[in-house]
């Protein structure tokens, strides 16, 4: 009789306290820190190159394969990257690319809206990559 009444007074509480869950997109919060989006390539803030030079590291790394890159070699035999493509739809948003690159030359954006009615629209080129929307926080 007693665990009914206390049942009683946390449901009857329940109804005056604030949701848990939001009206999702009527209602927003702030992404926490640390949350991991889309890949970024970043630029040199200096030269406003794509620092990225193309050695293969994260391709190699990613157990879902979803990263082709491809570097070319340029007049005076400094290599640049040449091509950076992301495989969305096979992405696991591990981090582990952005753990491995030596270059610290790629991170994971706040980008988070990734819904597309074409599959192919989630294969993402380095100048789709390189876009700094979503690197700072949002809400969501
Ligand atoms: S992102 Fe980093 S690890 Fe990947 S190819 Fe570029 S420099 Fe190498
Ligand atoms: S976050 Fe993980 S799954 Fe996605 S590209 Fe990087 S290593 Fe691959």
């Amino acid at each position: 009789m007693l665990r009914l009444i206390k049942n009683f007074f946390i449901v009857f509480g329940n109804i005056f306290r604030k949701p848990h869950t939001i009206i999702y997109p009527r209602e927003r919060i702030i992404i926490p820190d640390g949350s991991r989006g889309v890949l970024h390539l970043k630029v040199d803030p200096d030269s406003l190159e794509i620092i990225c030079k193309g050695c293969g590291l994260c391709k190699i790394i990613c157990s879902q394969g979803c990263i082709t890159v491809q570097k070319r070699a340029e007049d005076k035999g400094r290599e640049v990257l040449d091509e950076f493509c992301l495989d969305l739809s096979k992405c696991i948003f591990c981090g582990n690319c952005v753990e491995f690159c030596k270059m610290n030359a790629i991170d994971m954006s706040y980008k988070y809206q990734l819904a597309e009615f074409d599959k192919k629209n989630l294969k993402l080129e380095k100048t789709e990559l390189v876009k700094p929307s979503g690197t700072i926080r949002d809400f969501w």
